[in-house]
């Protein structure tokens, strides 16, 4: 199996570094494993004219349609083409972010505009997945504790607010979802919770 991670995070040492333990896991069971780690790549987050080598409209810029062109011609900017060749390598995806404002950081929020493009991802126009087949699972941690995230909690239920990616992004794009590893309140809890967690999703991983 091919396996990619996106990696979002500023610090390479923060908890979210539990992409190595991804990276270990996977690797010891004979996978292959790419890291595109967004920070130290200095990945540009934001779609924009520059993002087509080529325009099939010079004076209306569309980024919809310029999407579809660049799908078709294969004139994507260099760094999007890149990483739209991990996509369609991988077999697996994860996602490895901290939660900030209840979603991604920028940077990754850039990731999907830029990369699960129309044409790419899915066909914006008839809503066909072009990335079935493909599995995903979001890794991520929270600073709210896992009570705030419950049904009844302040926040409210996690799975609700997941909806937006798991439906409204990977189900478009035809990829399967995989449980979420999430590290609620991972500033707060003890570094034994922190060890566990991390043994966790290690066997998480393998048994995939
Ligand atoms: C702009 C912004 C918006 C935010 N919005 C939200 C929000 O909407 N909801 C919410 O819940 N939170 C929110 N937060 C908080 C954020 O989600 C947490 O700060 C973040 O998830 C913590 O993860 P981290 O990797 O940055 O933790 P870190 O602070 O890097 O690490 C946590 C602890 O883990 C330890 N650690 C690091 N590596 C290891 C290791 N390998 N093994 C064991 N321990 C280790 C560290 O020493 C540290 O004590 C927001 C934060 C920001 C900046």
């Amino acid at each position: 199996m091919n396996a990619l991670i996106v990696y979002a995070h500023p610090d390479p040492h923060s908890f979210n570094a539990m992409r190595d333990v991804a990276v270990d896991a996977l690797t010891e069971a004979g996978n292959s494993v790419q890291v595109s780690d967004l920070y130290a790549m200095h990945f540009k987050a934001v779609l924009d004219e520059h993002d087509f080598k080529e325009r099939q409209n010079p004076d209306f810029f569309n980024p919809i349609i310029e999407q579809h062109h660049a799908a078709t011609t294969d004139t994507f900017a260099e760094d999007i083409k890149r990483e739209i060749e991990k996509v369609q390598w991988a077999d697996l995806i994860i996602f490895q972010f901290p939660l900030w404002w209840l979603s991604f950081p920028a940077i990754l929020k850039g990731w999907f505009d830029r990369v699960f493009v129309n044409g790419v991802a899915a066909n914006f126009a008839t809503y066909e997945p072009l990335l079935t087949g493909k599995r995903v699972m979001l890794a991520f941690t929270t600073g709210g504790g896992a009570a705030a995230y419950s049904a009844h909690g302040p926040i409210g239920d996690i799975n609700e607010l997941l909806a937006y990616v798991t439906r409204g992004i990977f189900r478009t794009a035809g990829l399967n979802v995989i449980p979420p590893l999430i590290a609620f309140g991972a500033s707060s809890i003890s570094s034994e919770q922190r060890h566990e967690l991390l043994h966790r999703y290690r066997r998480q991983l393998l048994a995939l």
